[in-house]
């Protein structure tokens, strides 16, 4: 009845969905646990009427133009480009401290002392990680990446994943960058925006395919059985000899065989506030002060004009399965092992294809996930599938 199963609808699942059934015209069963499309993207009007995104603020944003060309097959853009601010002593300066952020908190003088050994130093437009800062011979450039380190870095990463920096792996830490620019803006991404009638919506166009049937609210481990040793596939009880496309936790698939692998989760706080706007900036982060992280207020993501205003704060904690909801991986030396037994196991499969941040166990912003489905698709289903 069909011809390839798909575990999971947020955007690995749901694209790889829409490829097989508009470019093989094949039958796709999407089974998804959750009661709703769209995955982590997934938004919804909350009861005051405002767009919130119930997974955490999500900003499209990439620097590749056949994922937003892709995507704008099935939505209009809301052109937007994400601003954050920080809190430092209680002033707020823009994110990814850059040389604005110089001049806010230090007095002209020292600013631009700062502002001109940076440029000389690493030049103008380039975003050099923090930790990379802190190795500098400079004694000013020292003490700016200290304080840089102490006021913006280290205690918003204790509170995001509640390790010190040197335990988590270098792709983490090294993502937080001093820019030296005065660019204010978050991303530089050529393409930035939100789909202009929701996340959920372009979703539904996605999937909007007589090929397409999605199974909501059901566990794959219901319906489906696949025995590892084998690589057989049973699908209510009977054999089935498609391809199954796996966007869920890897661990999981092989039922823990090599233990747990560990995620950070967030606790979303949302508040619906009876005035027009709330911040500045879309986002405000507080890497010092209270136990939340960041405050994101909606309506500057969305566009959306509405007289009231609706905010969400995110309070980090540990994942507990069965309990939340795992978010951010956690790589580092302990689990490393343990993700390479299952890797191992995975390459033994050829009918299965693992892909998204749950299947490979790996950070991806949401382009990067459709560009990967994509490249799946062409590379091993289009082929195999004609
Ligand atoms: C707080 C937060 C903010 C983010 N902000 C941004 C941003 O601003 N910009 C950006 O580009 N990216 C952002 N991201 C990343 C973005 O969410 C991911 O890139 C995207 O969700 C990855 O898609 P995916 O399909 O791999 O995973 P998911 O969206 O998680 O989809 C996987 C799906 O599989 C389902 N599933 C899992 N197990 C089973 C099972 N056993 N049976 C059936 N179904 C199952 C899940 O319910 C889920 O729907 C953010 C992520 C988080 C956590």
């Amino acid at each position: 009845m069909f011809d390839y199963i798909i575990v999971g609808s947020g955007f690995a699942g749901s694209v790889i969905a829409e490829r097989i059934a508009n470019q093989l015209q094949k039958r796709v069963l999407i089974i998804e646990k959750r009661q709703h499309i769209a995955g982590n993207a997934f938004d919804s009007y909350n009861e005051a009427g405002i767009l919130v995104h119930n997974y955490g603020p999500h900003i499209f944003h990439t620097k590749i133009k056949e994922v937003w060309d892709y995507l704008s097959q099935f939505t209009d853009w809301n052109i937007y480009h994400h601003q954050v601010l920080g809190v430092i002593d209680g002033v707020k300066v823009p994110i990814p401290f850059n040389i604005n952020s110089l001049y806010e908190v230090f007095p002209k003088s020292i600013a631009s002392k700062l502002e001109e050994k940076l440029i000389q130093s690493f030049g103008y437009n380039v975003k050099v990680p923090i930790l990379k800062l802190k190795e500098t011979e400079d004694e000013d450039l020292k003490y700016l990446a200290d304080f840089v380190y102490e006021k913006v870095f280290l205690n918003y990463t204790l509170k995001q994943w509640g390790l010190q920096p040197e335990d988590l792996d270098a792709s983490v830490t090294g993502r937080v960058p001093v820019y030296i620019s005065r660019d204010n803006r978050y991303f530089q991404d050529r393409y930035q925006g939100t789909p202009k009638f929701g996340y959920t919506k372009m979703f539904e166009r996605i999937l909007d395919n007589e090929n397409i049937k999605v199974l909501t609210n059901t566990d794959y481990k219901e319906i489906v059985d696949i025995n590892t040793n084998t690589s057989e596939i049973k699908f209510m009880n009977n054999k089935f000899d498609g391809q199954l496309i796996y966007t869920g936790p890897i661990d999981y698939f092989f039922d823990y065989k090599y233990g747990e692998l560990p995620y950070r989760s967030i606790n979303f706080k949302f508040n619906d506030i009876h005035q027009a706007s709330y911040q500045q900036v879309g986002t405000v982060n507080y890497p010092n002060d209270y136990d939340f992280t960041r405050i994101t207020e909606f309506k500057h993501l969305t566009g959306q004009r509405n007289e009231s205003t609706s905010i969400v704060k995110e309070f980090s904690e540990a994942y507990i399965p069965g309990v939340n909801v795992p978010y951010y991986p956690i790589k580092n030396d302990s689990n490393f092992d343990n993700l390479k037994n299952y890797k191992t196991l995975v390459r033994q499969l050829d009918n299965v294809h693992f892909i998204g941040r749950l299947a490979e166990y790996q950070y991806y912003d949401m382009d990067a996930v459709i560009a990967k489905a994509l490249r799946v698709f062409n590379e091993k289903i289009l082929k195999s599938g004609e």
